[in-house]
């Protein structure tokens, strides 16, 4: 399926003012946005085990997202990162990319990317290259089957590894992202940098973030970086590097590897002062911060008119008002989660 793009539909409009600048002077160049809550995996830390997803009439068409993705673009949005959910189980996804791809050619785009849990890659990684995705994240907790089907209750390792594989054959670049839990996968950690180094992807280490409501309790996962670096140096040397890309992990080479490996530390060290980003769910929200409750609604704007005049004004009033930080806290004390909603809706 193509996208139908009537006139004037989809495309970059032009905007009443070339850049997003937010009240504390931090450029919003950043977009993410979910394209569907739901997933075909129920990882522990991130969904109950039965969840209750969103009727597919209240989520963007895929023409919607489009448009909504161009007037991001127009207003100087130069990264886009699809996700979910999982991003890939979206009916005729790939239509998306092909559409937003013209961004990436127009020289508009620095980057089309997404996050996936890699379960259909394999079917996929070839359309994606096409489309002009370079970089992928893929999501892989530990490299032990069982493990992986604890943690994910749904998922099949060799799946996503054989999707992995597809992706890198395709000539796509790929990064492991890992959530580190306490007790699950802290004593993989060497494991998953054997194996991201050694075939050549870069590694991302992730704290897990207090977002909606599971089964378990956090306190038990919750595992800080900051020791797990502490760790790490026992075995391998970590040298401090430049490396960016334009998200909140900062990065180290180990020296024994050669490879790249990334700490997302949202709970011992938040990276708000340089926050470059805002995340849209799947019905058109827009969140201004993964962690706090403020949001826009933008399908309003968008239904009410061809036109995106109110869609750049709903845009700019969101940024006016982002706000400086998150303030996540893991304690036994509190059991509820800092932020309602599941990590699934605001998209990872
Ligand atoms: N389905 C895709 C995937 O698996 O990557 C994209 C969405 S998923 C919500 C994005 C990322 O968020 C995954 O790497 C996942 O491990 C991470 N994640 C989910 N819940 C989290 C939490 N509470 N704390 C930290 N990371 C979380």
């Amino acid at each position: 399926m193509t996208l139908t793009t009537p006139t004037g539909f989809g495309e970059v409009q032009s905007a009443p003012a070339p850049n997003l600048i937010d009240p504390f002077g931090r450029h919003v160049s950043y977009l993410r946005v979910s394209v569907t809550d739901r997933c075909d995996f129920r990882c522990v830390y991130c969904m109950s085990e039965h969840m209750s997803f969103l009727p597919k009439k209240d989520l963007l068409t895929l023409e919607e997202l489009d448009r909504l993705c161009s007037a991001f673009v127009a207003k100087g949005v130069r990264k886009l990162r699809i996700t979910g959910g999982e991003p890939l189980v979206r009916k005729n996804i790939i239509s998306l990319f092909k559409s937003l791809s013209r961004h990436r050619e127009s020289g508009r785009l620095d980057e089309l990317t997404l996050t996936t849990n890699g379960s259909q890659l394999e079917k996929y990684a070839i359309d994606l290259k096409a489309s002009g995705v370079e970089r992928i994240n893929v999501s892989i907790d530990t490299l032990d089957p069982h493990k992986f089907k604890t943690i994910t209750r749904w998922g099949d390792l060799t799946t996503v590894l054989k999707g992995v594989e597809a992706a890198k054959r395709a000539g796509i670049g790929i990064k492991i992202n890992a959530v580190a839990l306490k007790g699950v996968n802290e004593d993989e950690i060497d494991d998953l940098i054997r194996f991201a180094h050694g075939e050549g992807h870069d590694l991302t280490l992730i704290e897990t973030m207090p977002l909606g409501d599971i089964e378990g309790d956090r306190t038990d996962q919750y595992l800080p970086l900051s020791i797990v670096r502490a760790r790490l140096l026992d075995r391998w040397t970590l040298e401090d590097i430049p490396f960016r890309t334009g998200g909140p992990a900062r990065y180290v080479r180990i020296k024994e590897t050669g490879g790249r490996l990334g700490f997302i530390t949202p709970m011992t060290h938040n990276f708000c002062e340089s926050c470059n980003r805002v995340r849209v769910t799947c019905t058109g929200t827009l969140y201004m911060c993964l962690g706090q409750e403020d949001a826009a609604d933008l399908r309003a704007p968008l239904r009410a008119s061809p036109e995106n005049g109110l869609l750049f004004e709903a845009i700019d009033a969101a940024i006016a008002r982002k706000p400086k930080g998150h303030d996540f806290v893991i304690d036994r004390r509190q059991q509820k989660p800092a932020v309602a909603r599941h990590m699934s809706v605001t998209g990872g």
